[in-house]
């Protein structure tokens, strides 16, 4: 849980080494942020929710004893599912979780329609202050061509001019947003000099199968039968994501994994 994050101010403005929740002394209202806030706020998902959900296929009525069933007799079954890419016995179930993460992160996760997304407003409320720059394990350059590239570290250089011209850009376009709130100018207009990375929240519900899909796209993993190429800041949120679905869907998670990570 990461819920209030605590701005620290720094001693002296300028590129930082590990940036998690920090302010300069400079502007001490903005906030620079290199992390990615996931809560699990509630769920209805256990691996007994696929047995019964499958088993009424041949069992009926009968499948009702399989409601409080021990799942780990059911781990051949759930496999097979998976495996097999029977997948909707795995969409019986429910995740929400709360999450924070800059809008670039946002309109790649909204292209997953199979969930339920509700968001904070940039016309209802004035928008905080609160900007991603990458930490510097983010790795900065692309070698390679589109389809068939790969990122590695930038030097000393590179990460400092990154998170200059970053900070710079986000002071200046977030100075124009108050400038125009203070004259009067609609939140809906003055947003629009807000950039991209501007940090938004969100809820974000889906079903095991969609996370699943979700996950096989969103998180880059050598072990998949289909490996995908995210961009590491949405791969960010979907590890901590993961983390949870595995905790709550052990047998679920592990057939997922068991299948090359394959969405059935
Ligand atoms: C590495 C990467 C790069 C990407 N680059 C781009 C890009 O350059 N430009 C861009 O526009 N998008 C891009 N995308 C987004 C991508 O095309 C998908 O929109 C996104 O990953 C959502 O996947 P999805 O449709 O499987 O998920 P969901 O929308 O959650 O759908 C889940 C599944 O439901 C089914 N489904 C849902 N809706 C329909 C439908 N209308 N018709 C038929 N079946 C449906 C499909 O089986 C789908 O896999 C990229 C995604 C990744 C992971």
């Amino acid at each position: 849980m990461t819920r209030g994050h605590s701005a620290v101010s720094l001693t002296t403005p300028g590129p930082l080494d590990k940036v998690s929740h920090v302010t300069d002394n400079v502007h001490p209202e903005i906030v620079f942020r290199d992390d990615m806030t996931v809560e699990l706020v509630k769920s209805s998902a256990q691996d007994a929710d696929v047995i019964w959900a499958a088993r009424v296929s041949t069992a009926g009525e009968q499948s009702l004893d399989d409601v409080n069933s021990d799942p780990k007799r059911a781990e051949g079954l759930i496999n097979y599912l998976a495996r097999e890419r029977h997948g909707s016995p795995f969409e019986h179930t429910s995740m929400t979780f709360f999450i924070s993460a800059p809008i670039f992160v946002f309109r790649e996760f909204m292209r997953h329609r199979i969930a339920s997304y509700n968001e904070e407003s940039g016309r209802y409320r004035e928008l905080r202050p609160v900007f991603y720059i990458p930490n510097k394990e983010r790795k900065l350059v692309q070698i390679g061509k589109t389809g068939k590239y790969e990122f590695v570290d930038g030097t000393t250089e590179q990460y400092d001019v990154a998170i200059s011209a970053m900070k710079e850009s986000y002071t200046l376009c977030y100075a124009n947003y108050k400038k125009m709130l203070d004259a009067g100018i609609a939140r809906e207009v003055a947003r629009a000099v807000l950039p991209v990375a501007l940090y938004s929240s969100m809820y974000v519900t889906m079903n095991a199968r969609a996370l699943m899909n979700f996950l096989s796209l969103r998180t880059s993993r050598a072990d998949s039968h289909f490996p995908s190429y995210p961009q590491r800041e949405i791969e960010m949120v979907a590890e901590k994501m993961e983390e949870h679905f595995a905790r709550l869907m052990p047998i679920t998670y592990g057939a997922f994994q068991k299948s090359g990570r394959v969405a059935p």
